[in-house]
């Protein structure tokens, strides 16, 4: 039977990055990966803790080699309204930019990366099933190219499967989302007409007049993605095919009637994808750990779920390195307990950005300088910041601020 030290479910950004770091620190790691790369997923749009994630692993240098498009920060719409949030004018000492990119070419990026740290990735391999035992664990998995099934003893199991959730369904961990079941419908266009020079690469976020709100998210190969998410209602409302109802819903808001009114789609279909909203029992157990969207996923509105998954990822590979020298661990408050911290701003971010009051302190409150950099902090994916309020105290600091917005205080 194989032998390693972790075995590494799914080559996303958290298997990937999961993997790297246990590589730094001299474990062996086998990363089965049930599809073969590149392949599409959606989560294009990424926030400036990603890139520090990235360069803490050693693997900055391969994603920037790739070219993707500088996202400076992130613009809000609304009608005629708009505000700009800046990554550079943030309350945190962090990466004052991101990318913006297409996920087949940046999951292989990282993928060759953790290969190239001497992980052993392995594309087309399905797990199928783990069990455990005192002296480790037994993962076993299909060769989807030759069908054969294989099974490899570890002494640790890192979940970053992602959207399969694998041991969150083997070991019954799903709990439902606190969060309402939400639709997206999206493709790729070109003929986007892009703001000029540094403003090109900003996400725009715009609320969509129905209720729910509309991404468009540039890249450099020319193509730009364009989705809407809402309530599954508001598509149904709607006449014709699902390429009709897309077309209708962003050139139907002000702000976008101009910029795609030249563009045309890259799928013949758009995609959908629904109740994508998950929620978990535990992030951790004898001798597994649970990473990125195989854990919690929220909703996508803030661009979180690439940097939770890096993010976890990576104290994940910390944590897990710890034990296999045989040092204590605490993996609730090590590993959980972090990890939830930044969750759960961001749970609030969307919270917030759903009752509408959100929407109100950005677009009415921009002038208390200081609050929308701690604001801006939060959207640069510095969620875990316990120096911010806005971060570590999130709920509160949202509540209190929309109070005052409603109340007409404005700084
Ligand atoms: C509509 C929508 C828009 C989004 N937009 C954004 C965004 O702009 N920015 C952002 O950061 N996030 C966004 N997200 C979230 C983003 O998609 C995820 O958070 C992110 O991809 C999580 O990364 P991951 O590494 O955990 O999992 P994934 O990227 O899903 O990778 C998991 C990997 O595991 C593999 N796998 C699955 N099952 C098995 C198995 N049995 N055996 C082996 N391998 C397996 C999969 O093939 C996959 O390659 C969005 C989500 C939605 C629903």
């Amino acid at each position: 039977m194989l032998q390693t030290d972790v075995v590494v479910i799914g080559a996303g950004p958290a298997g990937s990055v999961a993997a790297a770091g246990l590589r730094n620190q001299g474990f062996d790691v086998l990363m089965l990966e049930k599809t073969q790369f590149p392949r599409f997923v959606i989560g294009e749009s990424l926030l400036p803790r990603t890139n520090e994630i990235l360069s803490k692993a050693g693997m900055l240098e391969d994603a920037e080699a790739a070219g993707f498009i500088v996202k400076h920060g992130a613009v809000f719409l609304q009608g005629e309204d708009r505000v700009q949030f800046n990554f550079r004018e943030t309350s945190a000492a962090g990466w004052g930019h991101s990318w913006q990119v297409p996920r087949e070419d940046f999951d292989t990026v990282l993928a060759k990366s953790a290969a190239g740290k001497g992980a052993d990735v392995r594309f087309q391999h399905d797990v199928t099933d783990v069990a455990f035992d005192d002296d480790g664990v037994t993962v076993s998995f299909t060769d989807l190219d030759s069908g054969e099934q294989h099974q490899v003893r570890a002494k640790f199991v890192i979940d970053g499967s992602g959207y399969g959730r694998v041991l969150a369904r083997l070991l019954d961990l799903d709990e439902t989302s606190d969060l309402k079941y939400r639709m997206a419908l999206f493709n790729h266009v070109t003929g986007d007409k892009r703001p000029a020079g540094d403003d090109e690469g900003y996400i725009w976020i715009v609320t969509l007049e129905q209720g729910g709100w509309i991404w468009v998210i540039p890249f450099s190969n020319g193509k730009t993605s364009v989705g809407v998410v809402a309530d599954p209602a508001v598509f149904e409302a709607e006449q014709g095919s699902d390429a009709e109802i897309l077309r209708k819903l962003l050139l139907q808001e002000p702000s976008l009637k101009t910029r795609l009114a030249d563009m045309q789609f890259v799928w013949d279909k758009p995609r959908r994808l629904e109740g994508y909203s998950k929620g978990i029992r535990q992030l951790y157990g004898d001798r597994y750990i649970l990473t990125g969207n195989a854990s919690e996923f929220l909703d996508p509105v803030f661009s979180s779920g690439v940097t939770v998954a890096v993010e976890s990822a990576w104290r994940a590979q910390e944590v897990v390195g710890r034990y296999l020298r045989g040092e204590a661990v605490d993996f609730e408050k090590d590993y959980a307990e972090y990890v939830m911290s930044g969750v759960d701003a961001f749970r609030a971010y969307v919270k917030s950005w759903y009752a509408g009051d959100l929407q109100k302190i950005f677009l009415t409150n921009t002038r208390a300088e200081s609050i929308k950099k701690k604001i801006c902090s939060v959207l640069a994916g510095y969620a875990w910041d316990e120096t911010n309020p806005f971060a570590m105290y999130a709920d509160q600091s949202l509540k209190s601020m929309a109070e005052m917005v409603s109340n007409g205080v404005s700084e």
